[in-house]
């Protein structure tokens, strides 16, 4: 039998992160970041050894990640997203109706109560925020965090109850934890005071796997308070993606931004991402996506991984501005020029040697998922397909 081996910081096959490059990750982020506002943090802290695990131990890993984030970070405000690896058994969440031996109700009162001091840190260091995670995370899994004074609010968001691996919506589609009505309250709210809005989940609404009616009625509500939700931030792909939301008239109205992983999982280097935003408008001006070449990494195992700033968005894909047309522009420019494709592909994948190669049928479906945020049609697809060369 053919046998593998990790490396003292992980391996590019099918194997998580080990503890001690989270370790380092982190301690990076606050040498070279001491100026980050607040810590997205966007779930999945449970290994894929998905069915060998019981509660207890799924509850242990948000523990253990949750206990290593406050250690580093002490005072940061960190705002915890439920991804589809933080439940048992993996993907399960009934809606939150449903109570008896079916509910979850233990598994967020376990992270209501490990979760709730992340959000004790202040804003940039300074402001006070007020949010509703006492009242919203337990039994929805969605709350939102506001600073007044700064015109912001995020609304993190539960989007396992869009995933079609998450079985129970088969018994409840249409609007699981009433979180999309809650999403038009918080928005029509914001909206009436003026404020600006981030959004934060695990898997993007626009994702292959979230519903497609789920994800049609959610694109409509971000269009329709389009001027208020500056920007999306979402994870689960493990790539560092980017996703523009058009309009039926093809005209784009919201940028995705998918993080990357810090898990190798699988043949991709791992990363963190920093988003530059202008304080004022809230609007996203520049993102950098650092990270670690572990092949490098791994020769020299008693030396610390160097973590590198692999591409600032702007700087790489040579955008004027990151508004929803700029993406939509270079995404015109990635069908047409294929070198210029390769370098935002390889992005995808922290710059790993080992990624995927990716062929015409590849990069069809990449371009298709960057233009299809409504999942209900892919009338968006088939132009792009169109204009495809090389
Ligand atoms: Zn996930």
């Amino acid at each position: 039998m053919h046998k593998l081996r990790a490396g003292m910081w992980g391996t590019y096959e099918k194997c998580d992160t080990p503890p001690a490059l989270l370790v380092s990750l982190l301690h990076h982020v606050r040498a070279t970041h001491p100026d980050v506002a607040y810590i997205l943090w966007s779930g999945d802290n449970s290994a894929h050894n998905v069915h060998e695990v019981t509660r207890r131990q799924t509850v242990a890993a948000n523990q253990a990640v949750t206990d290593l984030l406050r250690r580093v970070f002490p005072r940061a405000l960190v705002l915890p997203a439920v991804g589809n690896h933080d439940s048992h058994p993996v993907n399960s969440f009934p809606p939150p109706t449903l109570g008896g031996r079916f509910s979850n109700g233990w598994l967020f009162s376990a992270l209501r109560r490990m979760w709730r001091p992340l959000l004790d840190g202040r804003l940039g260091g300074g402001r006070r925020i007020e949010h509703s995670f006492e009242q919203t995370f337990h039994p929805y899994g969605y709350y939102y965090v506001r600073a007044a004074a700064d015109g912001f609010r995020i609304l993190v968001l539960n989007t396992n109850y869009c995933y079609t691996l998450n079985f129970w919506t088969l018994l409840e589609a249409r609007d699981p934890g009433g979180q999309l009505r809650w999403l038009v309250a918080q928005l029509a709210e914001a909206e009436a005071a003026g404020e600006r809005v981030h959004i934060l989940g695990h898997i993007s609404p626009g994702d292959e796997t979230c519903r497609p009616d789920w994800s049609h009625q959610y694109s409509r509500v971000i269009h329709r308070f389009r001027a208020t939700v500056r920007a999306q931030f979402f994870s689960h792909t493990h790539l560092d993606e980017f996703q523009v939301a058009l309009d039926g008239a093809g005209r784009p109205f919201s940028t995705v931004y998918i993080a990357p992983s810090v898990s190798p999982w699988t043949s991709l280097n791992p990363g963190y991402k920093i988003y530059h935003v202008q304080p004022d408008t809230w609007e996203v001006i520049d993102t950098e996506h650092w990270a670690t070449d572990l092949e490098v990494a791994n020769r020299s195992p008693h030396r610390l991984p160097r973590w590198f700033a692999l591409a600032s968005a702007r700087r790489a894909y040579r955008l004027a501005t990151l508004r929803p047309a700029d993406w939509l522009a270079l995404t015109r420019r990635m069908a047409r020029d294929r070198r210029l494709f390769d370098i935002v592909y390889s992005t995808y994948w922290g710059g790993s040697r080992r990624r995927k190669p990716c062929r015409a049928s590849c990069r069809k479906k990449i371009l298709c998922n960057i233009v299809t945020f409504d999942r209900s049609s892919d009338r968006h697809c088939e132009i792009i397909k169109s204009k495809l060369k090389g």
